[in-house]
């Protein structure tokens, strides 16, 4: 009898369990189901792109091996239902999500499915460990990195990645398919994902290549380099792993494997420092799965009540990068332009809206989850909680980034400044990153005029400083 393979965020053919279980148990049904039910967070636009394209490549490898993507839209209990009744199937295996709303239908899904006879089996194909069997000595979810980092250390290696299916069986009889162009996913005019499509290749072949050229080109040298923003230093792994077009035990293998391999051209600390990111990606699905409302509502309560400020104008200038911080604004456009921006740069530009601007993190955490491709529940709250000071194991309150130091730090030579703001690319050196500490007539020199051609601060530093200090000192009282 035909089996379904509900595919959902573990778009690959290669370590994926619920395929490997599904073609070993009869001729397959591929389905994938756009669930835009109320209750679901619907994706950004960045994120609907990506499973757009996404979708297509994975059509295209799947139709190498005969079998269709059917593709349909609606409730996923109400989709597969009629699935079954096209079909006739008698069994559903799908990649687990730990994501709230998820939990709570794929429980009902299963439910559902039992009570008609229909056999349905969850796999894992998005983490390194089960979230219920990652545990304090006293039997609780970890709140905090280190330990969490150790006891993951301790245990056995995740299993080794399977290898895709090297045939796959076709059932007969194929329900119905809706076309994925219907499906509107794309934007038109304004076409918004132009500057996307020279950056990114959606799809398992496409993280296949840039872990590859990860491996061999950056990760040797990823631990003095990975927070240069100007530099092509990180895996850039974060849309794909989010869409599951490769899986944390693949990269946690080939790490292992390349490290061993190289003589030492990538040291066991490269390695180990590469892996410890992964480990936060873990550490965010775990907090998630242990705190379901972590994505909506502060992790520590007395933060439920802090006085955000309502500042409309304040956040517009931070979304469109035009804060007049440089640093700042370089981050926000890449992030518009590329659907993705560097780590350090993301903490640079959150802080400065909580802190410098005092505007809520739930703010942020929208504006991320709409425009970024790798926007992802549970590292996208979890980071932005905390940045906030507001999360598990979060930056303390009072640390507040200075953005003229952290550029000057992170970027040295001011190339990734001079990228993305390209009004200032002929502001001296000295300058580039406080640019109204320059002497106008110099400024004008090179073609900048503060207020005409790029922003005046939208706050002074030391003053946003203070305030944000007086407020959060009194949040923690
Ligand atoms: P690499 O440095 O090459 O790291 C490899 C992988 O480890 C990443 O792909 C990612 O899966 C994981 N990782 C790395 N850093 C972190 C981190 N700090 N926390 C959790 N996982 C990490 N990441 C997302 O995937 N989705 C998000 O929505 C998201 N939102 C963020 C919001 C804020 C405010 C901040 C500060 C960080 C956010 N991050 C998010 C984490 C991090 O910035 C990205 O994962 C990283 O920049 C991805 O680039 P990379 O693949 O080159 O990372």
């Amino acid at each position: 009898a035909p089996v379904i393979l509900w595919f959902r965020q573990d778009l690959r053919l290669e370590d994926n369990p619920a395929l490997r279980a599904a073609s070993a148990e009869g001729p397959l049904i591929a389905l994938y189901i756009l669930d835009e039910t109320k209750g679901v967070r619907p994706w950004g636009g960045a994120s609907r792109w990506w499973l757009a394209e996404s979708l297509a490549s994975l059509e295209t490898a799947l139709r190498r091996k005969a079998v269709p993507l059917i593709l349909r839209r609606g409730p996923a209990d109400k989709v597969l239902a009629e699935v079954i009744a096209e079909t006739k199937a008698r069994s559903v295996h799908w990649n687990r999500s730990y994501e709230p709303y998820a939990i709570r239908r794929d429980k009902a899904i299963k439910a559902y499915l039992t009570r008609r006879g229909i056999a349905a089996a969850s796999h894992n194909a998005a983490l390194l460990f089960e979230p219920w069997t990652v545990e304090t000595q006293a039997g609780e979810p970890f709140k905090v990195f280190t330990p969490f980092w150790r006891f993951l250390q301790s245990q056995p290696d995740p299993a080794p990645p399977s290898p895709a299916p090297r045939r796959l069986e076709k059932a007969y009889k194929q329900p119905r398919s809706e076309k994925l162009a219907d499906w509107s996913l794309k934007p038109t005019a304004p076409d918004w994902a132009a500057g996307f499509r020279k950056l990114w290749q959606p799809g398992e072949s496409g993280a296949r290549l840039r872990l590859e050229e990860f491996l061999t080109g950056h990760l040797g040298r990823y631990p003095e380099r990975r927070d240069r923003p100007d530099l092509p230093a990180t895996a850039r792994l974060s849309p794909h792993l989010h869409w599951g077009e490769i899986g944390p035990r693949q990269i946690w293998h080939a790490v292992k494997t390349m490290q061993i391999a190289s003589g030492d051209l990538v040291s066991p600390r490269a390695a180990e420092t590469f892996l410890r990111e992964l480990g936060w990606r873990e550490f965010s699905h775990h907090l998630l799965f242990h705190w379901p409302k972590l994505w909506a509502e502060a992790w520590r309560p007395e933060y439920r009540r802090f006085p955000w400020r309502g500042d409309p104008a304040g956040l517009a200038a931070w979304q469109h990068g035009r804060t007049g911080y440089p640093i700042v604004d370089a981050g926000m456009r890449e992030l518009w332009t590329t659907g993705w921006m560097h780590n350090r740069v993301r903490m640079i530009a959150a802080s400065f809206l909580v802190k410098h601007l005092l505007v809520s993190w739930q703010e942020g955490e929208a504006w991320f989850w709409d425009t970024l491709i790798d926007a992802d529940l549970a590292q996208n709250a979890a980071s932005w909680q905390w940045v906030a000071g507001s999360g598990a194991d979060a930056a303390p309150y009072f640390r507040i980034f200075n953005p003229v130091l952290q550029g000057e730090r992170f970027d040295p030579e001011g190339a990734y400044v001079r990228r993305w703001v390209p009004e200032l690319a002929r502001v001296p050196h000295e300058f580039l990153h406080k640019p109204w500490t320059a002497a106008p007539t110099l400024l004008a020199a090179s073609g900048v005029v503060l207020g005409r051609d790029y922003p005046h601060p939208i706050v002074d530093h030391a003053a946003a400083r203070a305030r944000a200090l007086a407020a959060f000192e009194r949040v923690k009282k």
